[in-house]
């Protein structure tokens, strides 16, 4: 085996990671990875189940003296997102990831690392094979499809595979003086709107009408920033054009993926040659109005209308009003602020794209919250304005929060191995963003769980990197906590 990572402690994490990462693992491509891991736990002497999706369970008993202690679950997933710059010309579904040492970081080489969550399944494989360990029963749940919405999670029947634990360390987190302790759930919703189109009338003229230079970012992340939701803003302009004025969109796009801030959105307008003055009125004081709204959260916000060719057909103007007032309207950006946590994001609601097929024109949305209830409370929102204007809603990815629970004695045994290591208490962070655990807190009642892991940066994305110096911190916390769970 080559060794690029050698050096690096501790020594049998790396060795770990450097062996997973040459196997392609791509979600829905995990059969080898998950053989794989099977092979190695029977090999240390663990039991493993795989589902047929290739979840695993693997169970290893506990070591002497721990033999009572209730067991403990371990979590993490197998695949990886598959990114590449353009210039690389690797085929990631049939070759691992190569590595590359900068400094203190790992990388890719122009590739997705798999950090996320390689770092979990690395983590998982050193308990697994460590016999000098003290610990309770372990029970490691390796999931598929993480990062495809969590399909991995959703299929995984934790009483089928028989797990019995009731506390759970997680490894998807990346700051290592600190413990993250709960997070939202959230859900996907198209805003369905059927359409009618009409021919172009002789008098009509098409016009290219934009709002770009939005700064978008990650719906869940940076919510709280109050950047512009420029899908929102282009239906409150279009619903003042069309108070005075007949105006069509023609077929709507826009939106990058359900997870981002749309902070560009254009579309060819047509207008009656006689109101072309006053729409390019109202465009311009919108441009005012919005330097001004935005002038701190998103200062190169522009507003735009270029001549364009002439298109067949548009959008009924009574359609293209309900689709201005429904971007207008829906529920979008921050809901609810958190007054447990001081600064957190409870609830909020994001419309991140707009598509036109098959005579409708729909608008996805994410809203991502902390409490279930007001998560069904905004899809209501949508629900009643969408029988007040005769459209409709469907929902998709539907994930239970992880809640916060400071009297969790897990989470007390965490901050006290970390002062028993560091001499202080480790921060304790609960995040906006959906992971995955609120699907087994739902599955497994009672469960109480934690997540710890190194540096890493720029997941998901080519410029992804763990900071490799941060690993051993981490395996010391999870050691010194797996020495404290001996109840
Ligand atoms: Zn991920």
């Amino acid at each position: 085996m080559a060794k690029i990572l050698k050096g690096m402690q501790p020594e049998k994490f790396f060795d770990y990671f450097e062996e997973i990462s040459e196997i392609p693992r791509g979600s829905y491509h995990e059969k080898q990875i998950s053989d794989y891991l099977k092979a190695f736990a029977e090999a240390n002497g663990c039991t493993a189940e795989q589902d047929e999706y290739y979840n695993l369970l693997i169970k290893k008993p506990a070591s002497t003296g721990y033999e009572n202690a209730h067991p403990v679950i371990f979590h993490g997933h197998m695949d990886m997102v598959l990114d590449k710059e353009s210039w690389v010309e690797q085929d990631m579904l049939t070759e691992g990831v190569r590595l590359k040492v900068e400094g203190d970081y790992i990388k890719g080489d122009g590739t997705t690392l798999g950090a996320d969550n390689g770092v979990g399944v690395a983590f998982m494989m050193m308990i697994l094979s460590d016999e000098s360990l003290a610990h309770p029963p372990i029970e490691c749940i390796i999931a598929v499809q993480e990062e495809v919405g969590k399909r991995g999670g959703q299929q995984f029947d934790a009483k089928k595979m028989n797990v019995t634990g009731k506390r759970l360390m997680d490894f998807n987190w990346h700051k290592p003086d600190t413990v993250f302790a709960g997070c939202a759930g959230d859900i996907s919703a198209y805003y369905r709107i059927p359409i009618t189109y009409e021919e172009t009338k002789a008098d009509e003229l098409f016009f290219q009408l934009s709002i770009t230079g939005g700064v978008g970012g990650h719906s869940e992340f940076d919510i709280h920033l109050e950047r512009a939701n420029v899908l929102q803003q282009f239906g409150r302009l279009v619903n003042l054009i069309a108070k005075d004025c007949e105006v069509h969109f023609t077929d709507l796009t826009g939106g990058v993926n359900r997870y981002v801030i749309p902070g560009n959105m254009d579309n060819v307008i047509a207008v009656k040659t006689s109101d072309v003055d006053g729409v390019k009125e109202v465009v311009e004081k919108f441009a005012d109005t919005l330097r001004n709204e935005y002038k701190i959260a998103d200062k190169e916000l522009k507003v735009t209308m270029v001549s364009a060719e002439k298109q067949e057909k548009v959008i009924s103007y009574e359609d293209t009003k309900k689709i201005a007032k429904a971007l207008h309207l829906l529920p979008c950006g921050v809901q609810s602020m958190s007054l447990e946590i001081e600064g957190l994001v409870e609830s909020s609601n994001t419309m991140a794209m707009i598509s036109t097929e098959d005579n409708q024109v729909s608008i996805l949305s994410t809203i991502p919250s902390a409490v279930t209830s007001r998560k069904y409370d905004i899809l209501q929102k949508m629900n009643d304005l969408a029988e007040l204007m005769g459209a409709s809603v469907d929902t998709f990815a539907d994930c239970p929060e992880w809640p916060f629970r400071p009297e969790s004695k897990l989470l007390a045994t965490a901050k006290n191995a970390f002062k028993v290591l560091y001499g202080e208490e480790p921060n304790v962070e609960v995040s906006h963003s959906s992971l995955e655990l609120g699907l087994f807190c739902s599955k497994i009642p009672g469960l109480e769980c934690i997540s710890l892991g190194p540096k890493a940066y720029d997941v998901h994305t080519p410029k992804e990197r763990l900071d490799w110096t941060s690993v051993q911190m981490v395996w010391d916390h999870i050691k010194e906590i797996l020495k404290e769970l001996d109840d």
